[in-house]
């Protein structure tokens, strides 16, 4: 083992082969000049031996930047705790170091110097600091609200995406409780799954997206899903939820839901929603009897219109004719647009068939009125076939048919009217046939 610098007697009151075990560079400075050093900051160094540094100024081992630290004077440093600066190798190399000065009581000036290696350490606290940086840049720029929360419920972290989605300036949210960004009616109910949460009784709930209401800064709602994970910090627990905004997948499910229920040119319920509703109507009248009843309307005369005036006026005509025959029911009836003149009412609870009758009336009434387009008086009537459940069939499809039936044997004999399909009805129907038409409405516009 090489030996040691040897220190000029009188100058050093340190055992040297103590400060050789130690890790750190260790040295004694006279006058700013190396006096000893120990084998690992000989090494540190990059030096061939501890004699190559004996007398060597220390500053200039000190990287340039650095100096002004030194030159400010070594007792000045020995005030300092550790310091943070720049070594320079033999070799040219540059190393973080982190150093620490002491005044050795002596006649002339001397400190005692330690300096350790911590470039390992800068290196992984930089690389923990771009980590750092390049997942707050995805923080910022993810679509998604993310948020976490401690087991208070307070609000730790919240990324921009949090902030613009709930309308709250960057930081605002940092500390308040979760409940702020809930819809007030749900705000228990989401106290009580994550209190239950917390008692270990509602583990399914981590990592599942369920849908919830939002709420603004503003006190507008919006619907939101959520999903939530949790984290172990130590003994803390963390929650992470993840947050969209889901009006616009809403609108669109709702807008599918609709189309795929509606009739797109008169908006009205199409078949699939109206075979629904006769379902449901059917199963209300066998738990609780009674009856109702089913008015097949087919318009009459309408392609005509469509021949001479246009498609686009066959359009406008269907589209009022939808409207006149939603005036005619209550809230609780249906129509709906089943083909392209063929239109089906649905009258719940009616008493006698005689109700059905005086729906069917109004209707004809209410297209015997002729509509206008673009200065063209449009003229159609209805046949309207009528036919009651329990009394004319036992299923939807029996009913329908029953109803289909009897609006033909209205266009076969005359037109613009309605018939019952059940003969001891039929009597109905005589005052109601052959209504005159009314004053035109202009709808073109
Ligand atoms: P009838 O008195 O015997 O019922 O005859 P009609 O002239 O009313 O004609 P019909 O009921 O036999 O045929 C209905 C016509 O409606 C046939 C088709 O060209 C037309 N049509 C179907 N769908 C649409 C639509 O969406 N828009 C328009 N403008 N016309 C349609
Ligand atoms: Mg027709």
């Amino acid at each position: 083992m090489p030996s040691s610098a040897a220190v000029k007697p009188g100058t050093a009151v340190l055992d040297h082969q103590l400060l050789e075990l130690v890790s750190s560079l260790v040295c004694i400075l006279r006058e700013g000049r190396v006096a000893f050093i120990n084998q690992a900051g000989s090494r540190m160094l990059g030096l061939s031996g501890v004699d190559v540094a004996l007398g060597t100024p220390f500053v200039d081992y000190v990287e340039a930047d650095y100096r002004f630290l030194v030159e400010a004077g070594w007792d000045l440093l020995a005030e300092e705790d550790f310091l943070p600066l720049k070594l320079h190798r033999t070799d040219g190399t540059l190393f973080e170091a982190e150093i620490r000065v002491r005044v050795v009581p002596s006649p002339e000036e001397t400190f005692l110097l330690e300096a350790r290696d911590i470039s390992k350490f800068v290196r992984s606290a930089e690389a923990l600091r771009e980590r750092e940086e390049r997942l707050q840049g995805v923080l910022a720029s993810v679509a998604e609200g993310i948020i976490t929360v401690n087991e208070q419920g307070l609000i730790e972290t919240a990324n921009p995406a949090i902030d613009r989605m709930f309308g709250y300036p960057p930081g605002k949210l940092v500390r308040q409780h979760l409940g702020v960004l809930m819809a007030e009616s749900l705000r228990d109910h989401h106290q009580e799954m994550f209190r239950q949460y917390l008692d270990g009784s509602h583990q399914r709930l981590m990592g599942r997206a369920v849908e919830s209401l939002g709420r603004r800064a503003d006190g507008t709602m919006f619907p939101i899903e959520i999903s939530v994970s949790e984290l172990r910090h130590g003994k803390s627990r963390l929650f992470t939820g993840i947050l969209r905004d889901i009006s616009e997948r809403k609108e669109n499910e709702e807008r599918i839901k609709r189309l795929a229920h509606h009739d797109n040119l008169t908006g009205l319920p199409n078949r699939n929603l109206l075979n629904d509703r006769i379902n449901h109507a059917l199963a209300r009248v066998r738990r609780h009897g009674g009856r109702m009843a089913v008015l097949y309307v087919d318009l009459d005369k309408f392609k005509p219109i469509n021949d001479t005036l246009g498609h686009e006026a066959g359009d406008v005509v269907l589209r009022e004719v939808a409207s006149r025959l939603s005036v005619c029911i209550r809230g609780s009836d249906t129509v709906s647009r089943v083909g392209g003149d063929e239109f089906v009412v649905v009258v719940e609870e009616i008493a006698r068939p005689a109700e059905a009758a005086m729906v069917a009336r109004k209707i004809i009434d209410a297209l015997a009125k002729s509509i206008l387009y673009m200065g063209n008086e449009c003229r159609v009537g209805a046949s309207i076939g009528i036919a009651i459940f329990p009394d004319d069939g036992a299923s939807m499809e029996d009913v329908c048919k029953a109803a289909d039936v009897a609006m033909y044997r209205v266009k076969h004999s005359g037109r613009n009217g309605f018939c019952f399909y059940s003969e001891h009805a039929a009597d109905i129907e005589a005052d109601y046939v052959g209504l005159a038409p009314c004053d035109p409405v202009d709808i073109s516009s």
